[in-house]
Formats: C-alpha cells, sequence, structure tokens
C-alpha cells in the first residue's frame, strides 16, 4: 500500500507539494479549509467586472512550468502567459513618470532621461543584483538552512567567501542612498523591500537581489489572468490522482510518541500510519496554536515580527484610462514617514504609495466595455488592535484624492463596483496570523535563519510549506518551499 502525505491547504505551496509528493509516489490527499483552491491567490466577479483577489505580480514563471515537466506534461496545454514589455509604470509626487522597461538597459536609459540618474548606475545595481542573486539562489532559495548538508556544499562555500556581498550590515535604503543620485531613483528601488511585506529603512542590502528577478528574469501575465495559476496546478494535480476535500478545516493534529498519528478535519478523521506525512501550508503560528495546542512550539521562531499586509479596494471603473499599464505605482512624497507609521505606529500614513493594476489592459473581457477593472492596494500594517473601519474609510477618502490629484480627474463618480479587503478579511480567509501576507518581515539581517524550517525537529513526520516558513513569502519563494520539503521526504525514504 502506498504510503500517504496529508496536506493541510491548498495555497500555492500546497498544491505544489501535492504535485511533487505525488510524484514522488505518494497517495495525496489535500484538506482546504474553505471552498476553492488558491488561498491568497483567489479571484471574484462582481458587476461585469474580474478580480484577480490578490498577488497580481507574476515572475518565474519558470519554477510553476517545472511542476508540469516533472509530471511529463506540457505546461502550455495547461495556461499560457507572455512576458511584459513594461514591468510597471511610475508615478512620483513631484510629477515626473517613468517606465520600467523590461530589458536593464532600455531601463537604465528610460530612469537617465527622466530623472537624471546617469544610466551606467542603474545598470551597474542590476549586475550587483543578478551576481547576488546568483551567489545566493541555491543555499538561501533552493535549500533548507537548517539541515548540515546545505553547509557542505560548494554553492554554500562560495556564498560563505562572498558573505560580506550580502551586505547585510547596512539597510537597503542606504545601499541605494549609496548608489544612486537621484531621490525617483533611490525611491524605486527602495520599493523591492515591500515584495516581502519589508520596511526599505530597516531591511538588509541584502533585499537588493530582488530587482534581478524583474528586469533580468522578466515580469509576465497569464493570458487568463493570475488564477489560471491555481486552476492549471489543480488540474495537473487531480490528472495525476491528488485528491483534494474542500469545506475541510483540520481542527486538530494527534500526536503519539512524537509523530502526527491522526488528523481531525470537519466531518471526519483520519489515522496517520507510519510512513505516512502531514505537511502544513497553512500559517506556522496557526498551525502550533490552533492543530497542536499543549505542544511545545518554538517560540522564538514563531514571536518574530511579522510583514506588512494591504488594503485593498477593487473598483470597477466606468471609463479606460490610456495614461495607465498593467502595473502602475503612485508613490508618496514622503516614504520614511509611510514606513514609519507601517512599522511603528501601525497605522496607515496620509498619503501612502498607491498601487493600481489594471488586468483588463491585458485581458478586456475582465471589464465591460469601456471600463476597466481597478485592483488599488495599499501597504497596511498587520493587525494589531487597530480601528479598521475607521482607517478604511480615511484611506479610501486619501486614495481617491490622491489619484484624482495625480491624474487630473475626480475618480470618485466613475467608481461602478466597489469590494474592499483588510487585513482582517486576510486573516479570516486564509488563517494568516495577523493579516500578514509573507509571513514574518525580513528587517533585520538574521531574517532568514528566524523563519520557521521546512520540517520540525519535535514531531519526526511533520513538515512545512508556504509563506510563513523558510525561504519566505511570494508565490516563487512559496513554491522553492514546497520543492525543499518534497527534497527532503525523498532524501529520507532512501
Ligand atoms: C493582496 C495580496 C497581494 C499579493 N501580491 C503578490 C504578488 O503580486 N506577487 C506575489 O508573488 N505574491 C503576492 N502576494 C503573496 C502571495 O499571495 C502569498 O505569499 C502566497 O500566495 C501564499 O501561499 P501559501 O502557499 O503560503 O498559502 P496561502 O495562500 O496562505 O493559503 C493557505 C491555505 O491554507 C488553508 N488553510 C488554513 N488553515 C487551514 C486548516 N486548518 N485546514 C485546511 N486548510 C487550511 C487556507 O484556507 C488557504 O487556502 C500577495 C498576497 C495578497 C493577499
Amino acid at each position: 500500500m502506498k504510503s500517504k502525505a496529508y496536506i493541510i491547504g491548498s495555497g500555492i505551496a500546497g498544491i505544489a507539494a501535492s504535485i511533487r509528493l505525488r510524484q514522488a509516489g505518494f497517495d495525496v490527499q489535500v484538506f482546504e479549509a474553505s471552498e476553492m483552491a488558491g488561498g491568497k491567490i483567489s479571484e471574484f466577479e462582481k458587476d461585469g467586472f474580474r478580480f484577480d483577489a490578490g498577488p497580481s505580480l507574476f515572475t518565474m514563471p519558470e519554477w510553476v512550468d517545472e511542476l508540469f515537466v516533472l509530471c511529463g506534461k506540457n505546461p502550455r496545454d495547461y495556461y499560457s502567459y507572455s512576458k511584459l514589455p513594461v514591468i510597471c509604470r511610475y508615478f512620483f509626487a513631484n510629477g515626473k513618470q517613468l517606465d520600467a522597461f523590461d530589458s536593464p538597459e532600455a531601463f537604465a536609459g528610460e530612469v537617465q532621461r527622466k530623472t537624471g540618474e546617469p544610466a551606467n548606475h542603474v545598470i551597474d545595481y542590476l549586475g550587483r543584483s543578478r551576481e547576488l542573486y546568483e551567489l545566493t539562489e541555491k543555499v538561501f532559495l533552493q535549500s533548507s538552512l537548517h539541515r548540515w548538508r546545505t553547509y557542505f556544499s560548494t554553492d554554500a562555500w562560495k556564498a560563505f567567501f562572498h558573505l560580506y556581498k550580502l551586505d547585510s550590515s547596512r539597510s537597503l535604503h542606504n545601499r541605494n542612498e549609496s548608489s544612486f543620485n537621484t531621490d525617483e531613483t533611490v525611491q524605486l528601488f527602495d520599493r523591492y523591500a515591500t515584495y516581502n511585506g519589508s520596511n526599505p529603512f530597516h531591511a538588509p542590502a541584502t533585499l537588493k537581489v530582488i530587482p534581478h528577478l524583474e528586469f533580468q528574469r522578466g515580469a509576465f501575465f497569464p493570458d487568463e489572468g493570475i488564477y489560471a495559476i491555481v486552476k492549471a496546478l489543480v488540474k495537473l494535480a487531480e490528472d495525476i490522482g491528488v485528491t483534494f476535500h474542500y469545506h475541510s478545516p483540520v481542527k486538530k493534529l494527534t500526536v503519539t510518541k512524537n509523530r502526527i498519528t491522526a488528523l481531525e478535519f470537519s466531518g471526519g478523521k483520519t489515522e496517520v500510519q507510519p510512513g505516512d506525512i502531514v505537511i502544513s501550508n497553512m500559517d506556522v503560528m496557526n498551525t502550533y496554536r490552533k492543530l497542536l495546542p499543549g505542544e511545545p512550539a518554538p517560540e522564538k521562531i514563531l514571536q518574530q515580527p511579522r510583514s506588512t499586509s494591504a488594503l485593498v479596494f477593487y473598483w470597477g471603473m466606468k471609463k479606460t484610462f490610456p495614461q495607465l499599464h498593467l502595473h502602475n505605482i503612485f508613490f508618496s512624497a514622503d516614504y520614511k514617514t509611510e514606513f514609519d507609521f507601517l512599522s511603528r505606529k501601525k497605522d496607515v500614513f496620509d498619503d501612502p504609495t498607491v498601487y493600481v493594476n489594471i488586468s483588463s489592459k491585458m485581458k478586456p473581457g475582465d471589464a465591460p466595455a469601456g471600463c476597466e477593472n481597478w485592483f488599488t492596494m495599499i501597504n497596511a500594517p498587520h493587525l494589531a488592535g487597530q480601528d479598521w473601519d475607521s482607517i478604511v474609510a480615511r484611506s479610501r477618502k486619501n486614495i481617491i484624492a490622491k489619484l484624482s490629484h495625480m491624474m487630473g480627474e475626480h475618480l470618485e463618480p466613475l467608481i461602478l463596483s466597489e469590494t474592499i479587503l483588510d487585513p482582517r478579511g486576510i486573516e479570516a480567509g486564509t488563517s494568516s496570523y495577523l493579516g500578514a501576507l509573507y509571513g514574518s518581515s525580513s528587517n533585520n539581517r538574521y531574517a532568514a535563519f528566524l523563519r520557521h524550517k521546512n520540517f520540525s525537529s519535535r514531531f519526526g513526520n511533520l513538515y512545512f510549506c508556504g509563506g510563513s516558513v523558510h525561504p519566505g513569502g511570494g508565490i516563487p519563494l512559496c513554491l522553492m518551499s514546497a520543492k525543499i520539503v518534497s527534497d527532503i521526504v525523498k532524501d529520507r525514504m532512501k
């Protein structure tokens, strides 16, 4: 009889782990609390508009494709995507505007034309970003940091001989200030700290690795929108024999002699036999607190500060805006104060940086003719006892005023349809502790080592994948967490 792998949660990492473990020969059962797969990656339709409710930026599609190849399938039979020639359109508070073209040279030229920053500064920076990525990818992203074997590989020695290149003793902002002359370029590159919910004024300069993914590997758009990634992966999983149980929240894990021996879900209980494994894709904090209450937990790791959350207004707009692209950023005039609000005051600044994503630019069917679907997001602090109703009302007013001012057109009367997501909804919808988008933040130089590992040292058959554990949040890293788990499981089976 085949060993079983029980996966708790069908976030992107849970689905990826289900595919990898099925390929490794397990009978895989996925228990999902909600009615659909994908967790933070979800979609909805309202008033004739379709919205991708969570992620909108898709990088490293090859890490999705590799799951299909692993199963002997052609990814293009399941979903397709195209590379974006313009990654993002940036609007600065001083009225300057620039396009982030997909090639480093074109982008550097645009930065020079629009801000006066010498193009070679941008090229040099992206070169160092690439070098850092190549140095760290195998050790920090594709391996467990909690297994000795990681440290005895050639890649690890290479990384440790060049530790200074990690640049972890200063902040990303300090690094950017010393790399660039213009405030606009510093702000643009500071923004990459937000890709894992961190603060550029605190997070280590190691995060300068992130732009490499966009400018040298590219940003992409799936033809049918971001949720198409989930649909394609669930179809692949089902095609190879994975079983998904929806509306099936796992309530408890039973422990006997340092093993998980039973899993209780709403509507049933299953024994976990010797040789079977359990993988939690739910937030690691809630795995301990809700499923293993009373069991010792790694408190120091669990108490690491959480990443930021988000406040999203999904607006159906009764007009099209040729001056906007798929991804648009409207920067705050005072980035430092904005992050002080997010990190220290746990509040939202009245002049927030606003991100507007319009998937109907690429997929016209996402909005009725002559309309656009605006996913309008600002960074928000994680839950900390705030009065969210008043933050949402205040932020809505500020965002509309800011965008109306920067676009020279009053937007409020153009909003036909509205849905709002705040950190309370993110926590309730996906069981993400404090509504954090990316698990713990990367606001200190040791953060990479203070994320929970991908396996339990106490319970021999319990593993973890997803944004709250190593290597971190965001679609690409969640996919890597699934790979690391399956590599560890396969090694242990040898
Ligand atoms: C608004 C927003 C914007 C984002 N933007 C981007 C972006 O542009 N690019 C990017 O790469 N990333 C982005 N992210 C982050 C990205 O979505 C996440 O890092 C990633 O999707 C998390 O995947 P995960 O595998 O950790 O699982 P999650 O998505 O956290 O899903 C966990 C799943 O577990 C289920 N679950 C929880 N508890 C139980 C239980 N007890 N029993 C059964 N099931 C359970 C939940 O219902 C959920 O389906 C964004 C996130 C949000 C919310």
